[in-house]
């Protein structure tokens, strides 16, 4: 029998009788990060870092029954040892590590080996298996430095000083971390969407460096925001919220970005590619340097890796099937 096993709930470990990042209410969730096809409400008891307390209590409610753990701390869970290591992903993002009879396994959640200002470093936790993800498991996916790529939107934003620049990105995440990278840039303040501000609140509690933001809420009706930057989630696009800005040059930071007419299909003048995910070289390293011989693939691109790692690296790769999405397509 496997440690970890699919469940219409979620996966699933029966020595310890717990569910990670389930997709219906359990008695007890491990939740990898705070992403909403990560952490699902309703479960009667959650483990999560304490760096993600702040985020997990935002979405999923402020009275959840919330253990806040620090990364490398050992839990014993039923007949098994857990432990949370960081993903690179998001800020508190994390890797969960099961120990049983010997045997050990790596549940990666989302994750990336980009260096992120906003996120603790990704840490290599050596398993016999390893459950990876595989939002960008295609060989096209190639990501730069995130600091190159947000030079490039500070210079789009720059290259305009009488319309407003309005950058789409997921608000989770991919917003901290430009405001973030942005400070290599200038000081000047961004504006934001509502549902961007409550995170870089949870951001700054937790001491990450950012641009200064001002919600778009707090200025008034006529002010026309002529060479300013707007940060907006996804869904702000097309939404009445834009009537405030006349004539506005867009763009969306995503890796999907880098697949040719994406950009246009979703409507937007330009795009950058910023990932929080691992790239194709990411994934691969990652899953070699674990050391595992046997990996199972989520997310995406999950047939196409599992059969590159089975033909090049003779590893027992699979795809499995679960519910978690790609990076946030809303
Ligand atoms: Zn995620
Ligand atoms: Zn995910």
């Amino acid at each position: 029998m496997s440690l970890i096993t699919v469940r219409t709930e979620g996966l699933y470990c029966e020595p310890g009788n717990f569910y990670i990042d389930p997709w219906q209410s359990v008695e007890m969730a491990l939740v990898t990060h705070a992403h909403a096809d990560h952490a699902h409400a309703g479960s009667s008891r959650y483990i999560a870092t304490q760096v993600s307390e702040g985020v997990l209590r935002k979405r999923l409610g402020d009275q959840i029954d919330l253990q806040g753990v620090q990364y490398g701390e050992k839990l014993k869970l039923g007949n098994t040892w857990v432990s949370f290591h960081s993903a690179g992903h998001v800020l508190g993002s994390a890797q969960i590590r099961v120990e049983h009879q010997n045997e050990v396994w790596v549940i990666s959640g989302d994750y990336k080996r980009n260096t992120d200002p906003t996120a603790e470093p990704f840490e290599v936790v050596p398993c016999d298996t390893f459950i990876t993800e595989a939002t960008f498991g295609l060989p096209i996916y190639n990501w730069e430095t995130g600091a190159e790529t947000v030079r490039q939107i500070y210079e789009w934003w720059q290259s305009d000083s009488d319309r407003a620049s309005i950058l789409f990105c997921y608000a989770f995440g991919k917003a901290q971390r430009v405001l973030a990278e942005l400070t290599q840039f200038t000081d000047r303040p961004v504006y934001v969407h509502g549902a961007i501000e409550t995170l870089n609140e949870v951001y700054r509690a937790q001491g990450v460096q950012m641009l200064e933001t001002i919600p778009t809420s707090e200025m008034p009706r006529d002010y026309t925001y002529a060479g300013d930057l707007v940060l907006s989630p996804p869904s702000g696009h097309r939404s009445t919220w834009m009537k405030r800005f006349k004539h506005p040059q867009t763009a969306f930071a995503s890796g999907w970005m880098a697949v040719r007419g994406a950009r246009r299909r979703r409507g937007y003048e330009r795009g950058f590619v910023l990932s929080d995910h691992a790239d194709w070289q990411g994934l691969i390293n990652t899953i070699l340097q674990t050391g595992a011989k046997t990996v199972y693939v989520t997310h995406g691109q999950n047939e196409v890796l599992a059969r590159y790692l089975r033909e090049v690296y003779q590893l027992n790769a699979l795809p499995l099937k679960t519910l978690f999405e790609g990076e946030g397509d809303i």
